[in-house]
């Protein structure tokens, strides 16, 4: 199993892992394909992890066939992003012929898929959004933020609510940090942190 890009569970993707100063280097580098394995810096959790996010997003462009610029992504690219991601995920997620749908504790395992939780999910794209404006992405055409997006997010919500029985409103409570279940209904908090900071005229858009 592949578990370099696994962010179900709050450990974040993590398949490119450069320790860079991007705040010093974003002025001048925006939006550019590089690796930079300069000035490691003592990040934030947070920060960290949206740095490594806004990597491994920038290196899944780069292995398109043919490779999309990261200047030139829109929101189907992230749409494609998020699905690809399934692959990795870790929380079971029933099909509607599963004897367990709608079931939050399944007697025995079944067969369905693994999919990122849509917490996760939306955690995921809170960071990149707030990324690409920092670097350099204009926020009225910040893919991130595009409608489709949302819709999408909700859809993965709403229908992970119904097969896992789990509504995700719903705080967990007990097991504090035992996640063997991974609750899909945390770590939505980061989206809205860190939306301003940089401004720069490029747009990516272009
Ligand atoms: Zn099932």
């Amino acid at each position: 199993m592949i578990a370099d890009i696994s962010f179900d569970g709050g450990e974040g993707i993590a398949a490119s892992q450069s320790g860079t100063n991007l705040q010093q280097q974003q002025q001048q580098q925006l939006l550019q394909h590089h690796h930079q394995h300069q000035q490691p810096v003592t990040l934030s959790r947070y920060e960290s992890q949206k740095r490594r996010d806004w990597n491994t997003f920038g290196q899944y462009l780069r292995n398109q066939r043919p490779p999309v610029a990261i200047s030139q992504f829109t929101a189907s690219h992230v749409l494609e992003f998020l699905r690809y991601l399934d692959q990795f995920g870790k929380t079971k997620v029933h099909l509607h012929g599963c004897g367990y749908f709608g079931q939050p504790e399944p007697p025995r395992p079944c067969t369905c898929p693994l999919r990122q939780a849509w917490g996760s999910l939306d955690a995921l794209i809170g960071r990149l959004r707030a990324a690409y404006e920092e670097n350099g992405g204009l926020p009225e055409a910040n893919p991130f933020a595009s409608g489709v997006i949302r819709v999408y997010l909700r859809e993965v919500r709403e229908s992970q609510a119904k097969a896992r029985g789990i509504p995700y409103r719903k705080k967990k409570r007990k097991h504090r940090g035992n996640s063997n279940l991974n609750s899909s209904c945390s770590n939505t908090s980061a989206r809205d942190a860190e939306a301003s900071g940089s401004s720069s005229n490029r747009s990516p858009a272009q």
